[in-house]
């Protein structure tokens, strides 16, 4: 039984030296518990959150301490009335082959074709597009919608559920390949480059009638850029700022804090930032409702990043801050 335990906070971006895998031995199931098999595991930003010290709305990992992280995992023995040996379940036992479960928390895996999509599309990721959108962004038939990280779990729920609304969506991703992908596949009307030093004119040039909704998945060059753009009454769901979550120190520069508050002030922005977490116990039925349809009738796809094998779960965490992944990384940790 491996595991992978944080074994040095990171100074900026992670290296392979802050994580170390173990072996541990397997324990069989007490009464009352299950024993799981890691099938998938999910790889998602928030992780390097909890790599560090400091103020995240999930606690800080202690170091030595196993990486959490969703899983779906197979029910390998059970002491539990509640689960059957062979089924599937969706739970939160982190990077490790095998864990011990007292069934807390623990959700069955319906759609047994595509047990991934438990932690993508119908999981975490698709449900935090859904609420980000729709209850906070609230796009209206016309209007324009501007999501970054487009290629990735959330962005690309973001733009296709825009578009069933009826709103113009351009995306922002990093590289030909993503961007090709947005609008071929996923239906965007345009997908400009994050790294390209003309992003601001592009983007101005792809809205011209000015942003309504923009989802904030990334700060950085495409926040600079959305900013002067936004129009009046524009809504912003502050769902994530990965170009950050390496920094170490505040950016160079003036303090332009001020002309933020002028800005959202002068427009009647609305800011509003959320947790996925806080929603699950209203939100998820409706959402799982609504996007299964979707996925069933085509009107959202989704691509995922596969990994293979637990040990390259860190050089995969390490290329999501980067953008070296494309699509939804998961880690197939057994068959
Ligand atoms: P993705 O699958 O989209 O992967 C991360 C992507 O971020 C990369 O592929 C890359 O895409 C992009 N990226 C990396 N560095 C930068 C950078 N410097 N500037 C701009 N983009 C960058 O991840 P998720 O969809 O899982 O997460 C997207 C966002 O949503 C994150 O900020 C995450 O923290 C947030 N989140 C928030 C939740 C909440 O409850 N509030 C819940 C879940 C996610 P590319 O190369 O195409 O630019």
């Amino acid at each position: 039984n491996r595991r992978i335990v944080l074994a040095a906070r990171p100074r900026g971006a992670p290296t392979a030296q802050d994580f170390r895998l173990e072996q541990v031995p397997v324990t069989a199931p007490a009464d009352g518990q299950v024993l799981l098999r890691t099938v998938y595991l999910s790889l998602d930003p928030y992780m390097r959150g909890r790599m560090s010290e400091g103020p995240s709305y999930v606690p800080p990992l202690a170091l030595g301490e196993t990486m959490g992280g969703g899983t779906v995992s197979r029910v390998v023995a059970s002491r539990h009335p509640g689960f059957r040996e062979g089924e599937l379940v969706l739970g939160a036992t982190g990077w490790q082959d095998y864990a011990l479960s007292d069934g807390e928390g623990l959700m069955p895996v319906r759609d047994t074709a595509h047990p991934s999509y438990a932690l993508s599309v119908l999981g975490m990721p698709g449900f935090t597009a859904y609420h980000g959108l729709l209850n906070i962004g609230q796009p209206r038939p016309g209007e324009t919608v501007v999501v970054a990280a487009a290629s990735g779990a959330v962005g690309a729920v973001v733009g296709q559920i825009a578009r069933i609304r009826g709103a113009r969506v351009i995306g922002v991703a990093g590289g030909a390949e993503k961007r090709r992908y947005v609008t071929e596949q996923l239906g965007f009307d345009a997908c400009l480059d994050r790294r390209d030093p003309h992003l601001a004119q592009q983007l101005a040039e792809a809205c011209p009638d000015g942003i309504d909704v923009y989802f904030e998945n990334v700060g950085g060059a495409v926040l600079d850029a959305v900013l002067p753009l936004l129009r009046e009454g524009a809504r912003v769901p502050v769902c994530g700022g990965i170009a950050h979550y390496n920094d170490e120190a505040p950016p160079p520069g003036p303090d332009r804090l001020p002309m933020l508050m002028a800005l959202v002030l002068r427009k009647r922005l609305r800011l509003q930032g959320f947790i996925i977490l806080d929603h699950y116990a209203d939100g998820y039925a409706p959402f799982l409702r609504d996007m299964s349809a979707w996925v069933a009738e085509g009107k959202v796809k989704l691509r995922e990043d596969v990994v293979v094998g637990l040990e390259n779960a860190p050089a995969a965490l390490m290329g999501l801050l980067e953008g070296k992944n494309f699509g939804k990384v998961v880690v197939r940790v057994a068959d």
